[in-house]
C-alpha cells in the first residue's frame, strides 16, 4: 500500500468509530443528524453508513416523516442488537459470575455461582471455563460473531500480558489468564482489574453515562477504584491506577492482605463492617444478627446487617455509622484530588447505601473542599453487582466500536 492508501484507510476507521460512538451515545439518530454531530461530510456518512448496514452492524428504524427534508423521509439509525455477542465474566473472591449482552447491551443470559466450596486455584478457573463454554454454546447456535470475552479479577493486572500479578483476597500470584483463556476460546480475551472495569462500565452504560470525569469505588472483601478522566478509563504507567483500598488510612492500624497496614480497606470494607459486629457482641451488646446466625458471626451477610439495621438493631447501626465515616474520611480525601463530576459507590456493601451514604454524605461535606464537593454528585453504581462484568462488556465494545474494521463484512 502507497502512503495514501494507508492515509485513506486510517481516516476512514476513524470516521466509521466516530459514527458508531456518535450513535452508541445519541441514537437514533438520522445520517443528517449524524453528519451535523460529526462534522463529516454527508456523502462520507452516507457511504459508510452503508458499510456499517451491510455489515449488520446498524439499522434503520421505521420512517420517521417528521424529520424529513426537501420531500425525502429520513430513516434513524441504531446500533443493531443482533449485530453479536459480548462475553463478560468476573473471578471474584467467593464467587464467579458470566454475563453475556447482545449488541445494545441486552443482557442475554447471567450465570452468577459461588465459590465457597471451590478451596483451590484450579478449581475455580475450571468451574469459570465451564460456565464460559455454555455461555459460548448458547450464543454460537445463533451465527453471530461472539466479539470477545473480558475477564475482570480482584487484583493488579498485566493487561499487556493479561496476567494476574497479584490478588491478595484470593491469595493467586502470577495467574497467566489470558493465556488459558485463549487456549480455550476464539476470538480476543481481556483480563483487567474489576474496579476498573465496573468504572469503565459505569461510565458507558451506567450512572456514570454523562460524565466525562468519574470517580469509582467498589467496596466488599476488597476495596478498589477506577478513575474515568475526560471519558477514558485512567489506567496509570503500567495499567495499576485505582487501588485506592490500599491507601494508607492509619499508619499503625491493622496488618492488610496486601502485605500493608493501615489500608483503607481494613477500616472501609466488607470485613471492617463484619470486625465492628463480631466486636460489639463480644463486648456484651445484644443484636438480633446474633440470633439470626445462632451466634455464629461467619454465617453473617451485608443483607442480614441490612435487615437488623431496618429493624433498629443498635449494632448493626453503629457498624454502618463506623463504616460509612470511614468510606467518607477516603471519599473525601479521593475528590480533592480529583475533582470529579460523579463518585458512584458499588460493591456489595452498596447494598447498605440507604444506611452508609448519609453518613458518607455528611463526612465529605465536613472533609472536602467546599468549592470540589458543591460540583460532585455521590450516587450508587447502577449495575450494582453486575458492575464488573458489565465493565467487562464494556472494555471489549470499545474496541469494537473503536476499531470496527476487524469485524466489518
Ligand atoms: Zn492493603
Amino acid at each position: 500500500m502507497n502512503q495514501n492508501s494507508v492515509d485513506h484507510t486510517i481516516m476512514r476507521d476513524m470516521n466509521l468509530a466516530l459514527i458508531l460512538n456518535t450513535l452508541r451515545r445519541e441514537a437514533p439518530l438520522s445520517r443528517t443528524g449524524l453528519a451535523a454531530r460529526t462534522g463529516l461530510n454527508k456523502a462520507t456518512v452516507s457511504s459508510m453508513v452503508r458499510e456499517l448496514l451491510d455489515s449488520d452492524f446498524l439499522y434503520e428504524l421505521a420512517i420517521d416523516s417528521s424529520l424529513s427534508e426537501v420531500g425525502r423521509p429520513a430513516t434513524n439509525l441504531e446500533l443493531n442488537p443482533d449485530a453479536g455477542f459480548f462475553i463478560g465474566a468476573e473471578i471474584g473472591v467467593d464467587f464467579i459470575s458470566v454475563l453475556v449482552t447482545n449488541f445494545a447491551i441486552g443482557i442475554v443470559s447471567r450465570r452468577y455461582e459461588s465459590t465457597l466450596k471451590l478451596y483451590d486455584q484450579q478449581a475455580i478457573l475450571d468451574r469459570l471455563i465451564f460456565l464460559l463454554q455454555e455461555s459460548y454454546q448458547q450464543v454460537s447456535r445463533r451465527g453471530k460473531p461472539v466479539f470477545g470475552l473480558a475477564v475482570g479479577v480482584p487484583g493488579l493486572v498485566d493487561i499487556v500480558a493479561g496476567t494476574l500479578l497479584f490478588a491478595p483476597n484470593l491469595g493467586w500470584k502470577d495467574v497467566p489468564l489470558r493465556q488459558i483463556l485463549e487456549e480455550k476460546f476464539e476470538g480476543p480475551v481481556y483480563v483487567a482489574n474489576e474496579a476498573n472495569l465496573a468504572a469503565l462500565g459505569e461510565s458507558y452504560f451506567g450512572a456514570g453515562r454523562r460524565c466525562s470525569n468519574m470517580l469509582y469505588v467498589s467496596s466488599g472483601v476488597g476495596l478498589g477504584g477506577g478513575i474515568v478522566i475526560d471519558s477514558q478509563l485512567v489506567e496509570g504507567a503500567t495499567g495499576f491506577a485505582g487501588e485506592v483500598g490500599h491507601m494508607t488510612v492509619d499508619r499503625d492500624g491493622l496488618a492488610c492482605n496486601c502485605g500493608n497496614h493501615g489500608c483503607w480497606e481494613t477500616v472501609a470494607g466488607q470485613r471492617a463492617l463484619f470486625r465492628r459486629i463480631e466486636e460489639a457482641i463480644q463486648a456484651g451488646s445484644t443484636s438480633w444478627m446474633a440470633e439470626m446466625t445462632g451466634d455464629d458471626l461467619d454465617g453473617l451477610t451485608i443483607q442480614l446487617v441490612v435487615e437488623a439495621a431496618k429493624r433498629g438493631d443498635e449494632v448493626a447501626c453503629k457498624a454502618l455509622e463506623e463504616t460509612g465515616r470511614w468510606l467518607g474520611i477516603g471519599f473525601a480525601s479521593l475528590m480533592n484530588v480529583m475533582n470529579p463530576q460523579l463518585v458512584v459507590f458499588g460493591g456489595p456493601l452498596s447494598l447498605a447505601h440507604e444506611f452508609l451514604l448519609p453518613v458518607v454524605e455528611e463526612t465529605v461535606q465536613s472533609r472536602a473542599w467546599s468549592w470540589v464537593q458543591e460540583r460532585a454528585k455521590i450516587t450508587i453504581a447502577a449495575h450494582g453487582e453486575n458492575a464488573a462484568v458489565m465493565g467487562a462488556v464494556a472494555m471489549i465494545y470499545r474496541d469494537v466500536l473503536d476499531r470496527p474494521r476487524d469485524w466489518l463484512k
